[in-house]
């Protein structure tokens, strides 16, 4: 029998339309399917987004009729040590872009080349891989629009034909002892990685679940996608967001399926699939902006801090603002580790220009929660928002919570849903909560909330989860702050 392959499972959790097992059934005929549990992947990941990879690698598991191997530890030290132990012909990956899985691959290729066994890359979780396409000039992109044209020029591939039966896959349990301190088991015990009882309300998980989900979208949503999608009411998106984040679908099998559609839906889902491998390109080529501005004119804006600035961070991120869609938006991430872009753009505006936090602040609260935290999306979706990433969102765009509320929350059914102190107001009137009656005053926040979850006892006002609090600043003043300060950037 020739030397088996190894598949190294990480963003691309399902069997079909996966190139990696072409390239691996061209060098064997059979594979070992693994996965390493990485610490240092899953310590900045909350429960959500581990509980939801601990369903996909079950999904994938019972797709390979129990047959992945489940490793924790460092993939460096892992892989090599697994792919000697069981004498691999050469191990293979889709290529990972971001700065961490980047680093990574290298140090991995460069352990196994001393054996002779080549770590192989074919494709990308991306439609277009980072890096493939630039500007006449040979410069990366800097702005979507010329990418998304360049991209629709270059166009993708057409899904790769692959099923479980591409590979035979040798069964881990009749491997030969493996390699000491290679900690092993089965993806149905997962025993550390989330899933605990309190858990958000996740999607369910996997590759069939993701078919389902795009076709069942597709068939019975799709043509009013391009009208609908802004409205946070309405189930109007793929949600597929989480899907992506993990490979459990390649966005070329949404793309080839949208082949033959030239009508506007169409050309807006495929706009927003070119958004996320737009800032795959933009993180590839400057890594450093998982961290820092883009504009480094930025890194002169001042912040707020201090212990007002602090309760005010925590009044976000528990959803008590006293701006209802502001509130309704991160009551979401925390109920269902999800949250519609729209209100995604509102709650960061309202993190960076009406309480004056620095970006990644919230990025990070966002990366904790969302089932579908990705680097490159969630820090670039944060910088346009805070007006020092791509394509210059200007900084004097200041999202209104209230109008913006009223215009695509337009019957208020968002905000009842996710803010149950307010279910007794009707309609729009539900984005002015202080409109009803006598006006409510406006001050700092000085009461116990809770970034986890609503505070259970609490003696008064705001601290006071049966009662819904007034404003925790005014958005007219805070956007005069906001712009005076831009101002001050030079
Ligand atoms: C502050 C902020 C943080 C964000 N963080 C993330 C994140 O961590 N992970 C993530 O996948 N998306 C992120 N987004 C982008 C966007 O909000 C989500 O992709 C989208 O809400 C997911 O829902 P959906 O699958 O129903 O989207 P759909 O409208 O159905 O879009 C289809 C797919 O296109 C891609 N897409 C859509 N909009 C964007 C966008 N603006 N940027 C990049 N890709 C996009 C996603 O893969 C999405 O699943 C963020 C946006 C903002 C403003």
């Amino acid at each position: 029998m020739p030397a088996p392959a190894i598949v190294w499972f990480r963003r691309d959790l399902r069997l079909t339309d996966l190139p990696t097992l072409l390239a691996a059934r061209d060098r064997s005929t059979h594979a070992l399917a693994v996965f390493v549990l990485d610490d240092a992947l899953l310590r900045p990941s909350g429960t959500p987004r581990t509980g939801f990879l601990a369903g996909c690698l079950r999904a994938l598991d019972a797709d390979l009729d129990g047959r992945l191997l489940l490793v924790r530890g460092d993939p460096v030290e892992a892989i090599p040590r697994l792919a000697r132990a069981i004498g691999a012909d050469s191990v293979h990956v889709s290529a990972d872009f971001g700065p961490y899985g980047r680093q990574r691959d290298e140090v991995v290729e460069t352990e196994m080349a001393a054996s002779g066994i080549p770590l192989v890359r074919t494709g990308s979780p991306y439609a277009v891989t980072p890096g493939r396409i630039s500007t006449k000039a040979g410069t990366p992109y800097k702005v979507f629009t010329s990418y998304r044209r360049a991209w629709l020029e270059h166009g993708w591939r057409s899904p790769a034909a692959t099923t479980v039966d591409t590979l035979a896959w040798l069964d881990p349990a009749e491997l030969p002892p493996l390699a000491g301190s290679l900690r092993c088991s089965a993806p149905g015990a997962l025993p550390d990685v989330g899933n605990k009882r309190d858990d958000p309300a996740l999607p369910p998980p996997g590759e069939a679940a993701a078919l389902r989900r795009w076709r069942t979208f597709r068939d019975e949503r799709f043509s009013g996608y391009d009208v609908h999608r802004d409205r946070p009411d309405r189930d109007a998106t793929t949600r597929l967001s989480p899907y992506l984040k993990f490979g459990c679908i390649h966005p070329r099998t949404v793309l080839h399926d949208l082949r033959d559609s030239a009508g506007p839906a169409a050309s807006v889902l495929r706009s927003e699939l070119a958004w996320r491998d737009f800032y795959a390109d933009v993180l590839f080529h400057r890594p450093d902006t998982a961290r820092r501005n883009y504009n480094a004119r930025f890194d002169a804006m001042r912040y707020d801090a201090g212990p007002d600035a602090e309760a005010a961070f925590d009044a976000w991120r528990a959803g008590r603002t006293g701006y209802p869609i502001v509130d309704a938006g991160m009551r979401q991430l925390l109920g269902e580790g999800w949250m519609h872009n729209r209100v995604r753009m509102i709650t960061a505006s309202f993190l960076t220009k009406d309480l004056h936090l620095p970006w990644w602040r919230g990025a990070r609260h966002f990366m904790k929660h969302l089932v579908d935290g990705d680097l490159a999306s969630n820090q670039h979706g944060w910088q346009w928002t805070a007006g020092c990433g791509t394509d210059a969102a200007p900084y004097f765009r200041v999202f209104n919570p209230v109008t913006q509320g009223e215009r695509f929350d337009p019957d208020g059914d968002y905000v009842r849903r996710w803010v149950p102190e307010l279910r007794h107001v009707g309609g729009k009137a539900v984005h002015r909560p202080w409109a009803r009656g006598a006006a409510a005053p406006l001050f700092a926040v000085n009461g116990p909330v809770s970034a986890d979850g609503p505070v259970s006892t609490g003696a008064t006002g705001y601290a006071d989860t049966s009662v819904y609090p007034p404003p925790i600043v005014d958005h007219a003043e805070e956007r005069v702050v906001a712009l005076a300060r831009f101002g001050e950037l030079g």
